[in-house]
């Protein structure tokens, strides 16, 4: 970037990992959880907190903007394979995995009731879901007119 920046052209040209991000997700089984420390509310906040400064705001009843293809892909591949990253990965808390009394799950466990719950009323327009899922199975289209974010100090 410095090179770039300075010269205009860089030695070392762009670096790339030569697949999609979506490709690049491995097997949860090939890795050991990680254990995120909780926000502390000085440096790190929790998620629906940093959704509501973002001033999001979708009708209850839209449209659907974040279309699953397969429902029962997602729950065997996105779940039962790679312990569900769309819990993870959104910024807003969009996707969650729950059981069959509502609590989180977070590592591919007890497939058969595992739902597949999607607050899309939270969704801050990032598009990584569209981007990330393993099996490309996610589609985000835009919302229907003036829903999302409204950033008020950008
Ligand atoms: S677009 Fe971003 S915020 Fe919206 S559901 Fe996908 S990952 Fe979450």
């Amino acid at each position: 970037m410095w090179m770039n920046s300075l010269f205009g052209f860089s030695l070392f040209g762009t670096l790339k990992h030569c697949k999609t991000d979506a490709a690049s997700l491995e097997p949860a089984a090939k890795h050991k959880p990680i254990d995120y420390p909780k926000p502390d509310g000085v440096l790190t906040f929790d998620r629906l907190s940093s959704v509501f400064l973002s001033n999001t705001n979708h009708e209850e009843e839209q449209p659907v903007h974040l279309q699953v293809k397969d429902m029962e892909l997602q729950k065997t591949s996105e779940y039962a394979v790679y312990a569900g990253p769309s819990s993870r990965y959104c910024p807003a808390g969009v996707y969650e995995w729950v059981d069959a009394d509502g609590n989180a799950l977070t590592d591919g466990s007890d497939v058969a009731d595992a739902r597949f719950v999607i607050n899309a009323q939270n969704c801050v327009h990032c598009k990584t879901c569209d981007i990330k899922d393993p099996n490309q199975n996610i589609n985000w289209v835009p919302p229907q007119g003036g829903e999302g974010p409204v950033y008020t100090g950008m």
